[in-house]
């Protein structure tokens, strides 16, 4: 069974050994990983931060 790794798009074989699934390697997770909580930590917290400010 091949997966397609969500970061590099690569075709790598599914395994139950693969800690990294569905990721083809740590350094794809951590990729991912990263650039999701980037994304978190990016958005503007105008909704949530805006609203009772100084009022
Ligand atoms: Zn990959």
């Amino acid at each position: 069974m091949k997966i397609t790794c969500p970061t590099c798009k690569k075709k790598t074989d599914y395994d139950l050994e693969n800690d990294f699934r569905p990721f083809c390697s740590n350094k794809c997770k951590l990729i991912d990983l990263g650039s999701w909580a980037a994304e978190e930590f990016s958005i503007p917290g105008s909704s949530i931060q805006g609203e009772d400010d100084e009022k």
